[in-house]
């Protein structure tokens, strides 16, 4: 019951209008959302595999979305277990270096942030003084990629720089509420003219995936070979049907 309540809370967040999105990010290795709507064949397993569970489907339940991290909930710590598990080159197997990864880029919002109001406004937010005190500074001191990816401006407050991978652990902590001070804009996912976040779009992703299957990377597979593929799959104990994939295909 607190399953089904928490998958229609995320159902309701994800929202339905084609709005971009911040927070909400592909797995780290995602290649480009248009080769990654038709190559990722929702098989579970980076969600399985992931030792933080910070990947979630979209849609409502966990049986048809693709997979994504909304890092308000739970940022990727970059163990790249998930790339390494991916069996059709959805998320780069090469890729092992967290430094390499680029989820999206964080970005603060010095309207609220704690830090940056206190010090260059000269403002006591709301409440803040007494929960953590004025100098937060939480995300640096949470980023894995901490003195690179954010520095402490002055040593005193933070600022994000292009060594950002987009991990979202820092949004993930980020102590404002309702909203956090600090947003990771992802790379290639929510946005309109992509679409690959909403699973409701798959079909015509599909279409022109497959008429521009041509372009596709020697690694990843096509056609018949990728349906070949999926049949194979095993990822929870019993063969997946892939009707979702079947039904968009036309098949
Ligand atoms: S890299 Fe690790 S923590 Fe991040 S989403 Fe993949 S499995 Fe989870
Ligand atoms: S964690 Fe949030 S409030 Fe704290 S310094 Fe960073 S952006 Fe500002
Ligand atoms: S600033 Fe650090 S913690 Fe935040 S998204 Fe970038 S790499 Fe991750």
């Amino acid at each position: 019951m607190i399953k089904l309540l928490k998958e229609a809370l995320e159902y309701l967040r994800q929202g339905t209008s084609d709005d971009y999105k911040v927070n909400r990010m592909r797995p780290p290795g995602a290649v480009d959302e248009r080769r990654f709507m038709a190559l990722c064949i929702r098989c579970n397993r980076c969600l399985e595999v992931c030792p933080y569970h910070s990947i979630v489907r979209a849609g409502f339940g966990t049986k048809i979305g693709t997979p994504y991290v909304y890092s308000e909930s739970k940022g990727c710590y970059l163990c790249m277990a998930c790339c390494r598990l991916c069996p059709t080159g959805a998320l780069d197997r090469a890729l092992n270096n967290p430094e390499h990864v680029r989820m999206g880029k964080a970005k603060i919002d010095p309207r609220i942030c704690y830090s940056h109001l206190f010090l260059e406004h000269d403002v006591l937010p709301d409440e803040s003084l007494t929960k953590i005190g004025a100098l937060c500074n939480t995300c640096y001191n949470v980023c894995p990629l901490k003195d690179a990816a954010i520095l402490l401006k002055d040593n005193l407050y933070p600022v994000v720089t292009d060594a950002c991978v987009g991990c979202g652990i820092c949004v993930e902590r980020c102590p404002t509420r309702p909203t956090r001070a600090i947003h990771v804009i992802p790379t290639g996912m929510g946005r309109v003219d992509e679409a690959g976040f909403y699973f409701r779009k798959a079909q015509s992703h599909f279409e022109k995936s497959r008429s521009s299957g041509g372009q596709q990377a020697d690694q990843t597979l096509s056609g018949e070979k990728l349906l070949d593929q999926k049949f194979k799959i095993d990822a929870s104990g019993k063969q997946p049907t892939f009707e979702f994939l079947m039904k968009s295909l036309h098949l």
